[in-house]
């Protein structure tokens, strides 16, 4: 299937690890110019390296999308180099336990690092999103539609996020602009293996986790993520906007009843 990515060039926030990573290595195999905006150094500049070695333009840029300047300077660069912004992919974000008890600046701050570069980036983005009637794609969480506890910051920022989903879709239709969100519940990552590498019995903990992904009794894979990211930035997608998509095994909406596997009881009847 050809998605059309050839030559479009995408703007992704958290592009260096986990599901970013995966996000940035699959839109760049479709044929996509990349740029990607981390904190941290190392991973995006030996992907800017490993990609330019291939003839392909992978563009690290070193920010902290907390602070709005990096957040208009990722765009501002990436317009510099690219001379234009087809798919922004807001992705980068942290579950940082900010909870009831920890206070109003606290939560703020949880805001300033899940959701509002959402919106500064989208901002930020606009004019050049217009003229090439592109897309937006967000990274959304679970803990939005299910809670977890303990972390207020986190969930309001990911409801804020599926909010402005559909409020962007909307304003955003008569410029042929798409806006989607895709929601993770539990996808494997580096950093996730090592917060259960933690655990007192690591196999345990992921079994325990497994048990209620109903399809698969598995995690998801980051590449499953890329994958229905990069659907959606894509010439197949053309009639898809202001959703909310969730691929997550069933996490979150099936009836754990008759997925979990422990002690089953037939509730059928
Ligand atoms: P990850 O492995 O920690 O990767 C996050 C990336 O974002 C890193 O490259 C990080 O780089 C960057 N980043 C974070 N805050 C940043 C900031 N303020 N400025 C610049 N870069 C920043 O996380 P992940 O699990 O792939 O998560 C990606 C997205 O999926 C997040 O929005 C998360 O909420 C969502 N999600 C993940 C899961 C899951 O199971 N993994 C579940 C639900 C939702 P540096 O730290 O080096 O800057």
């Amino acid at each position: 299937m050809d998605l059309g990515l050839e030559g479009k060039v995408a703007l992704v926030t958290g592009g260096s690890k986990g599901i970013g990573e995966a996000i940035t290595r699959t839109l760049l195999a479709e044929g996509a110019l990349v740029a990607n905006v981390n904190r941290s150094s190392a991973e995006g500049e030996a992907l800017e390296a490993e990609y330019a070695e291939r003839g392909q333009r992978c563009m690290f840029i070193q920010g902290d999308l907390t602070q709005m300047e990096a957040c208009e300077s990722a765009v501002n660069t990436t317009l510099q180099e690219f001379g234009q912004i087809d798919i922004l992919v807001n992705n980068a974000g942290v579950n940082d336990g900010v909870s009831l008890t920890d206070g109003p600046q606290a939560f703020l701050g949880s805001l300033e690092r899940n959701l509002i570069h959402y919106y500064a980036m989208a901002h930020y983005a606009l004019d050049a999103l217009k003229a090439s009637q592109g897309v937006i794609i967000n990274i959304s969480s679970k803990v939005a539609a299910t809670g977890q506890g303990g972390t207020s910051g986190y969930a309001a920022a990911k409801g804020g996020i599926n909010g402005m989903t559909r409020e962007w879709a909307l304003d955003l239709a008569a410029d042929n602009i798409r806006v989607n969100t895709v929601v993770p519940a539990e996808t494997w990552t580096p950093l996730y293996a090592e917060l259960i590498d933690q655990s007192e019995n690591p196999a345990a903990a992921r079994q325990q986790i497994e048990d209620i992904i109903p399809l698969g009794k598995r995690f998801t894979t980051s590449q499953e993520i890329a994958d229905m990211v990069v659907f959606l930035a894509s010439q197949r997608s053309l009639h898809t906007t202001g959703q909310i998509h969730y691929v997550d095994g069933g996490y979150t909406h099936l009836d754990r009843k008759y997925t979990s596997n422990s002690d089953r009881v037939d509730l059928s009847k």
